[in-house]
């Protein structure tokens, strides 16, 4: 059986070029690039090659870029840096709808003494502006938004967000582990702080990520140890792997164009597709501010588990709402935070599309879906 892969926000395959270029430094090219020799030295030299690479995909300069083992590390990092650099400051921001790796560090947060404020969305999962700028006050540490969110797609306005954050002289930070590689991502112009980054989103392997902080910003590393990343991560470099995400960056600053003309059309036709096929099915979030390659779609009266068993069946990979919640028949949090009906976030959908998907799969998935509703519908005593 053929797997149809539109999980795409849970994690990526590894570009095969990403692999080639990484499996030297698995093999023959074992030095640690802090020692002396140059046998370690060309190593370092390639490292120094990827920061470029990672860097010039967000108009970062490479200096402003420490690499962490994963987008959860990074996030850790940026907010532990930004609380810990005004520890007389007790209060901190973020929204309802971020992943657990921001999530549950604000709610830890909160019962270490930190006052925190979510800010809400309304139920087109549009971020409530308003509602945090009132929130900003003389004690606030840190703001940190989502640049996209994993659930939906819904991509919030954090070009204009940092610049009033940086008015009121607050650090900034942005979890843009799913925005990077599918729109473009321009710090250099922007008033953002630090942004979070994950390899394994981008078709680089899974145990990378990065993390940008802007020169000048009060930094204090999360992992204390040697000088590896100059001072900012201690540990001796994830050599392989560095250079895997440097390849994944150069791809996805190629791949741009590609995401609008072939994977947001095909994303476009599921959609439109299954809404003119399924009754009572409707999209999560605002149509017109989302990533290009993600919809989230909820089938009114049957549960998501069910859809996934029985696409899983046919070999489609989807996710209800966040990999990270899916076993747990919880709606999300997202969702909930969107007041998306109780019958309808029971079975949302998220298809997350990437660019080895083809037009043949998609017609797959549009031909499959409509009557595996129409019988997990006919089995529910809610659906008449
Ligand atoms: N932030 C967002 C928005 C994500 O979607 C994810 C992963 O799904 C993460 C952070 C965590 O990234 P990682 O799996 O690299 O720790």
């Amino acid at each position: 059986m053929k797997t149809i892969y539109v999980d795409n926000n849970a994690t990526t395959r590894v570009a095969p070029e990403v692999r080639e270029v990484m499996l030297p430094y698995l093999g023959e090219f074992y030095g640690n690039p802090s020692s002396m020799h140059s046998f370690g030295g060309n190593v370092a030299h390639k490292i120094e090659e990827a920061r470029t690479k990672l860097a010039s995909l967000i108009n970062a300069s490479p200096d402003e870029i420490v690499f962490t083992s994963c987008g959860t590390e990074s996030d850790s990092t940026a907010i532990h840096a930004a609380i810990s650099s005004v520890p007389d400051k007790k209060h901190i921001i973020t929204s309802r709808v971020e992943h657990p790796a921001v999530k549950n560090l604000f709610e830890y947060l909160s019962k270490k003494g930190y006052r925190v404020t979510f800010v809400p969305v309304n139920r087109k999962g549009i971020l409530d502006l308003d509602y945090l700028y009132n929130n900003l006050t003389d004690d606030t540490a840190i703001v940190s938004i989502m640049w996209a969110n994993n659930e939906t797609g819904m991509i919030f306005p954090i070009e204009e967000i940092s610049e009033a954050i940086k008015k009121k002289g607050i650090v900034f930070h942005t979890d843009a582990v799913q925005a990077v590689g599918k729109m473009p991502i321009d710090v250099g112009n922007s008033e953002i702080d630090m942004l979070s980054i994950s390899g394994h989103k981008i078709h680089a392997p899974k145990g990378i990520g990065a993390l940008y902080v802007r020169k000048g910003t009060r930094f204090s590393p999360f992992l204390i140890g040697g000088h590896q990343e100059s001072g900012r991560r201690g540990g001796t470099e994830n050599v392989a792997y560095i250079i895997g995400l440097g390849k994944a960056s150069e791809l996805a600053a190629n791949h741009m164009d590609e995401m609008t003309n072939h994977v947001g059309k095909l994303r476009d036709k599921l959609e439109d597709e299954l809404l003119k096929r399924i009754p009572n099915a409707m999209i999560n979030g605002d149509r017109e501010n989302r990533l290009l390659n993600t919809t989230s779609i909820s089938f009114e009266y049957v549960e998501g588990e069910s859809i996934l068993l029985m696409m899983n069946e046919l070999g489609i990979c989807a996710s209800s709402g966040s990999a990270c919640t899916s076993g747990s028949l919880e709606p999300s949090h997202v969702l909930r935070a969107m007041g998306v009906p109780f019958t309808a976030a029971h079975g949302s959908i998220r298809f997350s599309l990437g660019i080895y998907n083809t037009e043949e799969e998609i017609d797959f998935i549009i031909e499959k879906l409509p009557p595996i509703i129409e019988n997990l519908r006919n089995m529910s005593p809610f659906w008449k």
